[in-house]
């Protein structure tokens, strides 16, 4: 028996993944990945695939880097894992001190959990707690955004605002209080035709107004506010103005709220600075980092928080302030040196500034895209780039409701030799840092022949 026989049968038997219904593979088979190497993914009969979407966000500097590699490596025949409650280790240490430079200079305490998720449900606790610890009682409640995404387990998917993920868990979530995400794509008061001319125009984002009045009157209720600095990932892509999170980092200082950035996709250069939040300019209570933090070889996530939010759990023991979170592979040493690595490179390689050409050249192509009378929006940052498609633009005509264009492209771009995964009509780039103008024209090229197949499929 072939070695893929043997996967697809005991994936078929015995494998259940992640969003996925599994009857869509009951007449064809998921592809069988057997090796990465940069940008490229290949099967077991050595095809290749662009991976435009850093394998599912997380990868960085290229697949199988072999300076993370060996970092790797050298970690798992020195230490794979130690208890981080009652020990410490040099290599949780070494990436602490490469990581705080990096991050807003307010932000200098580190809880280490193992991926989006988590480092989720440890801010929102850390959150509830600092407020508890400090004698405000009340102040147990979050404000997040429609269209949010924070993750998959119960406090994540509490503040989280995709419909198709979320609203069927409303049984088991707390309760939260939703205010209306910023829509460039579909602004009320949209002066330009694309997204990524709104900055261009006189924006003064009205968009902040459900924001504001929910802060204004919960304020008193209100634990924090959770936000996607800039790029509302998993619902959408929707790329918003830094002058939104300006205008959020003063309203929760003046009303007394905690603000929580969770940075677990945008982190690590991808938006074309470290983090986000330097887009704008400020700085959050609380940071969540993850995803690309290992380069996309290890789980592991970060919950960052200030020195003043630490102080409200720091006293004796009596006093019943201590902050009762952990998971098994807390501070894992395997995790913690394949992250110091990766980012010792984007330091030597000055990362992602180095990249600026690139990233430009990118903007460049998917301008170009509004050419097309499929494309509804084209919107970007960094090395993030959206669309969203229609079936035709100049008649308003969207695609027909059953199409599914998202599952017809999916399938249909490996045979163009690229991964594309769209979300539902909106068909997304996520590209690594290690990208070229190269990489770039082929992408582009497989992406329109890829999308012009499946509109026909879908179209008919
Ligand atoms: C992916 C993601 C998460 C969840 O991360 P997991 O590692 O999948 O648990 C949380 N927040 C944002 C913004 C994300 O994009």
């Amino acid at each position: 028996m072939s070695t893929q026989q043997t996967t697809y049968d005991i994936d078929t038997q015995h494998i259940w993944h992640p969003f996925t219904q599994m009857k869509d593979y009951a007449n064809v088979l998921p592809i069988n990945i057997v090796r990465g190497e940069g940008i490229f993914l290949y099967d077991e009969k050595g095809n290749a695939y662009y991976d435009t979407i850093s394998s599912w966000w997380t990868n960085l500097l290229g697949h199988a880097n072999p300076e993370l590699a060996d970092a790797l490596a050298r970690q798992a025949k020195t230490l794979a894992h130690v208890n981080f409650s009652g020990f410490t280790h040099p290599f949780a240490a070494d990436l602490v001190k490469k990581l705080i430079p990096l991050l807003p200079k307010n932000l200098t305490r580190v809880f280490f959990s193992d991926d989006g998720s988590t480092t989720v449900e440890v801010a929102l606790k850390m959150a509830f707690q600092y407020w508890q610890n400090s004698g405000k009682t009340k102040k147990t409640r979050f404000t997040m955004l429609t269209d949010a995404y924070h993750g998959d387990t119960i406090g994540a998917v509490s503040v989280g605002g995709v419909s198709v993920y979320h609203k069927l868990y409303k049984p088991l979530m707390f309760e939260t209080f939703m205010a209306d995400a910023p829509h460039c794509a579909n602004c009320p008061h949209k002066k330009s035709d694309y997204t990524f001319d709104a900055e261009n125009t006189q924006c003064n984002c009205e968009c902040f107004d459900s924001m504001e009045s929910t802060i204004k009157e919960h304020h008193d209720e209100l634990a924090a506010v959770i936000v996607e600095p800039i790029l509302q990932g998993a619902g959408g892509m929707h790329i918003y103005p830094p002058e939104y999170l300006r205008r959020l980092r003063k309203t929760c200082s003046e009303h007394n709220v905690l603000l929580i950035f969770d940075e677990v996709a945008t982190g690590f250069g991808r938006t074309g600075k470290m983090f986000a939040c330097e887009h704008a300019g400020v700085a959050p209570d609380i940071i969540c980092i993850s995803k690309s933090i290992t380069g996309g070889t290890m789980p592991l996530a970060l919950t960052v928080a200030t020195e003043e939010i630490y102080s409200a759990f720091y006293d004796d023991w009596h006093s019943q302030k201590t902050f009762f979170h952990g998971h098994s592979y807390t501070a894992n040493p395997l995790a913690c040196a394949v992250s110091s690595k990766c980012l010792e490179i984007l330091e030597r390689d000055n990362l992602p500034d180095s990249a600026h050409d690139v990233m430009n050249y990118f903007h460049e192509q998917l301008r170009s895209l509004t050419q097309y009378n499929w494309v509804a929006d084209v919107r970007y940052r960094g090395f993030v780039g959206a669309i969203d498609i229609v079936a035709d633009k100049n008649t308003n005509t969207p695609l027909p409701e059953n199409a599914r264009l998202s599952w017809t492209l999916h399938r249909t771009a490996f045979t163009h030799g690229i991964v594309l995964r769209p979300l539902g009509n909106m068909v997304y780039w996520f590209l690594p840092l290690i990208v070229t103008k190269n990489d770039i024209d082929n992408i582009m090229r497989c992406s329109k022949a890829a999308i012009t197949d499946a509109l026909s499929d879908v179209l008919g």
